[in-house]
């Protein structure tokens, strides 16, 4: 059989961590792929995608800006892709586009697994009602804790995110609510920064009162630019955390989809992490 071919497609994408981390995945499985990355142009996604599939492609990881168009590319979409209305995984198969958002389950298992904080029964305040918040919440939800606030700059994105799960909340009986970023009440066991603040180098928008001594307060971002939340969370008698766990274990799921086999991502995020922090 010839070799299965995946990649990361996105704009910007050089920076992405996605080869290194498949590279290494296929190194411990003994799976035998190639994984690059290619650069979209916006406007381009499905162009670039049928080129991808011509080409022999046989799945994709998609990131920012095109997550959305890739929820409307997927044929066969998963109900957590549904829900959450972003794709970030693609898996061509005879005819139909798998499609699915493991951003939530990989958010989930970092806390759950690699940080060790479980979710049932605490309460959630998850900031932010973009792409991210809306790949996160279901997986969240899923996880049973007691409630989940889902506070956005933008109170009405907030409202609508939570409305497309309600059906998904009842059945897990979690009380999911929305509020503006200034009627935050608390305070909450585990906070999770989903906005792109951090990315813009801007404060982080909640005051420190939302968390409870010894909460988890998480960022989606890593590298240098989540450091402010990190140091946010710690001045606030938290545990910090930021957003490279997630990275890895959404790769993780991604691979499970595409490969049927489950990589050692505790191993490859202890060692992505020593490699970022040598460089
Ligand atoms: P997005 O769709 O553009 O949404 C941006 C969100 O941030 C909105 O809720 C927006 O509020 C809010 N926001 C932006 N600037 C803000 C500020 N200064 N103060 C308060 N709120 C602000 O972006 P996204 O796709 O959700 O991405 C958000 C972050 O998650 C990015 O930094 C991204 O890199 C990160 N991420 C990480 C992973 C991972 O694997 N670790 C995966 C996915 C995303 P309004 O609605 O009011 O505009």
């Amino acid at each position: 059989m010839s070799m299965r071919s995946y990649c990361v497609m996105g704009n910007p994408v050089a920076h992405s961590k996605s080869p290194w981390i498949h590279a290494r995945f296929a190194e411990l499985t003994g799976q035998t792929l190639e994984y690059g990355r290619r650069l979209v142009r916006i406007g381009g996604f499905q162009e670039s995608i049928q080129a991808f599939r011509q080409e022999g492609g046989h799945g994709c990881n998609v990131t920012l800006p095109f997550k959305f168009e890739a929820a409307a590319f997927a044929t066969n979409p998963t109900p957590r892709a549904e829900l959450a209305q972003a794709c970030n995984t693609l898996r061509f198969d005879d005819g139909v586009v798998f499609g699915d958002n493991t951003d939530g389950v990989g958010l989930v298992t970092d806390i759950v697994v690699n940080a060790g904080v479980p979710l049932e029964g605490r309460d959630l305040l998850l900031i932010g009602a973009g792409g991210a918040a809306a790949g996160v919440l279901g997986p969240l939800i899923a996880a049973k804790p007691r409630r989940i606030l889902v506070a956005n700059r933008t109170p009405e994105r907030a409202a609508i995110l939570i409305g497309r799960h309600t059906v998904l909340a009842r059945r897990h009986a979690v009380k999911v609510t929305a509020a503006g970023l200034d009627t935050v009440d608390g305070p909450f066991d585990v906070v999770i920064n989903a906005t792109a603040s951090s990315l813009h180098q801007a404060a982080v928008p909640v005051h420190g009162n939302v968390l409870k001594p010894g909460a988890l307060a998480c960022d989606l971002m890593y590298g240098e630019p989540a450091q402010g939340f990190l140091d946010w969370a710690a001045e606030h008698g938290a545990v910090a955390r930021d957003g490279l766990g997630m990275l890895v274990e959404q790769a993780a799921e991604s691979f499970f989809i595409w490969r049927g086999v489950r990589p050692p991502s505790g191993q490859v995020l202890d060692e992505l992490r020593a490699s970022m922090q040598g460089s």
